[in-house]
């Protein structure tokens, strides 16, 4: 594939500071890039006290193990360090490194890099949840890059902004298939890596390797933290607990159990998500609270629970009682985090997942899309249960899965006890965002198309799938806002990029009004230099 080299990269970034030891330590750097650091460094999940720091080296031969020493400072010339240590590495974890670096200060920005051998990585930036005082946050919302499709200039985007307090991918961080089976990269050089569809761990590993290889992703993840979960790509289309649309057993495929442990180790291994020994196969829903401010909640509506889709006019099965689209624990947890975030206060629940929340057709009809909340009729009402047991209010559900962008109010039923207008009835609202590369047919026909699903769903107040992007969503104590971004082609690497449409709920609204202009930027710290 083709790729920016990374010392041009880095050298741009230091021109723009004006410091010549910066420029030279890039050129140390790109001189020993082939025996370093070659898929960049990143860093997520970050808490009020720590946050996970990640790389991966580049063996001279793949055997053995190595030492990466790591550093983190306060500041980008690494005049103030605050923390240091090493990390070992090798074949076993396909010579990738996560630190989780304790100790740091909350609502704070960092800056880290690692050494192998006298190699220095590219420097990254990063930041830790703030605990206290915090009247503003501003977070980037991805989903759904797909390599062979274009560019991933919503990432160059979104590294360009560096007033964001992190970036959330709701999942199809990676896509499974062989080259032309979804998107054909030949004309791009973007052919998917190994050239066939991923089954074995080696596989996953080598993908995972050809997405972190992108210059637009390595400068995202250089410049913020980010928070993840997957969503079927990671592992194969329309998976689900059991098995997947495009998992053959019969077809050299193997078992599911066996192909879905390999996709969860190369995820683990390659993405910078904190790793819990005891739950560590599967296990990712967790929370970050920002203060009072926030909590996020990342779901799961993939692995841990989901029973297998049903077909869209089964209504028997989708309204089966005991059907699961989290699990029966998963659910519960998700329980008791609403219960604690009322009990706390805090003022906004957001919850990241992958696939569509709200009802796309009446209750006891066929449903919109069944491999979303649509086709899981009764899991989706016990969530409703708890918003109202709760008394929850302020819940803004963030999906990522269908490639274009929507925004709703969230009332149970939006054809009856519910009032577009003023949103009487809604307990929430969801935005969806559209895909940083993968195509969508949505609005393919115009705004007539477009309309027409706005007047099917009244609780519907935007969609468009015409445009490839992000959204920003930008939240104060008075107000939350998502600002959808729309960049201007993924054919040829660019920043340029448009404010498309803004929504915003004032609190306590649960009911989203058009915003005429983006949410205003923050103060930033320094780029990652
Ligand atoms: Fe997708
Ligand atoms: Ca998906």
């Amino acid at each position: 594939m083709r790729r920016v080299s990374r010392r041009k990269f880095l050298a741009t970034g230091s021109a723009a500071l004006g410091a010549l030891p910066l420029i030279r330590s890039a050129e140390a750097f790109a001189q020993t890039a082939d025996a370093g650091f070659r898929h960049g460094v990143a860093s997520g999940d970050p808490l009020g006290d720590r946050v996970i720091l990640w790389t991966r080296v580049t063996p001279k031969s793949p055997a053995g193990s190595q030492t990466v020493s790591w550093q983190v400072a306060r500041d980008p010339k690494f005049g103030q360090i605050v923390s240091r240590g090493e990390a070992q590495t090798g074949a076993s974890r396909d010579f990738t490194v996560k630190v989780d670096v304790p100790g740091l200060e909350p609502g704070t920005t960092y800056y880290y890099r690692f050494e192998l051998l006298g190699a220095r990585s590219a420097i990254g930036r990063t930041r830790t949840l703030p605990r206290e005082g915090v009247s503003r946050l501003r977070l980037g919302v991805v989903s759904c890059s797909n390599l062979p499709q274009g560019y991933f200039n919503a990432y160059a985007c979104l590294a360009k902004r560096a007033d964001l307090d992190a970036v959330l991918h709701l999942g199809d961080y990676i896509y499974e298939y062989a080259n032309k089976r979804y998107g054909d990269g030949t004309k791009l050089g973007r052919i998917p890596a190994p050239h066939k569809e991923i089954v074995a761990l080696q596989d996953y590993r080598e993908r995972h390797a050809q997405y972190k290889a992108d210059a637009d992703s390595q400068e995202i993840h250089r410049q913020h933290p980010f928070i993840v979960t997957w969503d079927d790509h990671e592992f194969t289309n329309n998976a689900w607990k059991g098995g997947a649309e495009n998992h053959d057993p019969d077809n050299g495929e193997g078992d599911w159990t066996v192909r879905r442990a390999a996709a969860v180790q190369a995820y683990y291994e390659w993405m910078p998500i904190r790793e819990d020994a005891q739950t560590k196969q599967a296990r990712i829903y967790r929370a970050f609270r920002f203060g009072d401010l926030a909590t996020l909640v990342m779901l799961d509506t993939r692995l841990v629970g989901r029973d297998e889709q049903a077909l869209r006019d089964d209504t028997a099965s989708i309204d089966r009682p005991a059907r699961q689209l989290l699990g029966a624990e998963q659910e519960g947890w998700l329980a008791e985090q609403l219960v604690t975030s009322v009990r706390n206060k805090t003022n906004w629940k957001l919850l990241g997942q992958q696939v569509m929340f709200a009802p796309q057709t009446a209750q006891g009809a066929r449903a919109g899309n069944p491999d979303s909340w649509d086709g899981y009729r009764a899991a989706r009402a016990r969530v409703f249960d708890m918003i109202e047991r709760a008394k929850l209010g302020n819940l803004a559900v963030l999906t990522g899965d269908v490639h274009s962008s929507w925004a709703y109010d969230l009332p149970r039923d939006p054809f009856a006890g519910y009032d577009k207008s003023s949103g009487k009835g809604s307990m929430g609202v969801e935005f969806a965002g559209t895909s940083v590369s993968s195509p969508s047919s949505v609005g393919s026909e115009g705004e007539q198309q477009l309309a027409g699903l706005r007047a099917a769903r009244p609780h519907l107040h935007y969609v468009d799938g015409r445009y490839r992007g992000y959204f920003v969503l930008d939240l104060t104590r008075e107000r939350l806002q998502a600002d959808f971004y729309a960049v201007a082609t993924i054919l040829d690497r660019t920043t340029s990029e448009r404010f498309e449409k803004g929504f915003v709920t004032a609190s306590g609204a649960n009911h989203l009004v058009e915003a005429t202009t983006p949410a205003p930027t923050a103060a930033a710290p320094d780029p990652a230099p």
